[in-house]
């Protein structure tokens, strides 16, 4: 059991992305394992921890949710300040959210240092065999030129959504130590 208030690193993680592609839905899925069917109301947090451990450090996550403020421009900086990683989220099922990443992108580049780990989400993958709009290869091929992680996760079934906060968590620790 890891005390929830020793730790060395304090890790601020932003997700950001279009209103209702999954975004408190992964958060909650990574930390309470759950899911909402309809969660556009309920979850209104401002952020979520969770303690993780990589190689003998403690490590306290932080990370910050919009709270039905996706439009552009209206996040505040406060909410980006301070922030060591990012996670920008789309919907593979809805092609506009992933045009979006580009302006999700360049406010992201505004109020962050250049440096820091990103990964692109494409979420809802539990709905790839029907409703699939965004291919896989077009949205690693925009990862990869802009530098980015990239997963394809499903907050409903779980998938990929360890790796993608994990993996995020290992890159921001090699960033800072
Ligand atoms: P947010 O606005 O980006 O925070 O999105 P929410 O997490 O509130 O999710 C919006 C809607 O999409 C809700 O009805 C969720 O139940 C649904 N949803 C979120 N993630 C997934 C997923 O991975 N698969 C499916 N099928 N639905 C999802
Ligand atoms: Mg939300």
């Amino acid at each position: 059991m890891i005390s929830e208030d020793a730790y060395d690193y304090l890790f601020k993680i932003v997700i950001i992305g279009d209103s209702g592609v999954g975004k408190s839905n992964l958060l909650l899925r990574y930390t309470s394992d759950e899911f909402m069917e309809d969660s556009r109301s309920t979850i209104g947090v401002e952020f979520a921890t969770k303690s993780l451990k990589i190689d003998n450090c403690f490590i306290k996550a932080q990370i910050w949710d919009t709270s039905g403020q996706e439009r552009y421009k209206a996040i505040t900086s406060a909410f980006y300040r301070g922030a060591v990683g990012a996670l920008l989220v789309y919907d593979i099922t809805r092609k506009p959210s992933f045009y979006h990443v580009d302006q999700w992108l360049k406010e992201l580049r505004e109020h962050t240092e250049d440096t820091i780990p990103l990964v692109l989400i494409g979420n809802k993958l539990d709905l790839s065999d029907v409703n699939r709009a965004v291919s896989t290869e077009e949205a690693k091929q925009y990862a990869t030129d802009a530098g980015m992680l990239f997963f394809e996760t499903s907050a409903y079934d779980s998938t990929n959504v360890n790796d993608a906060f994990e993996t995020m968590f290992d890159h921001v620790y090699t960033e800072l130590s």
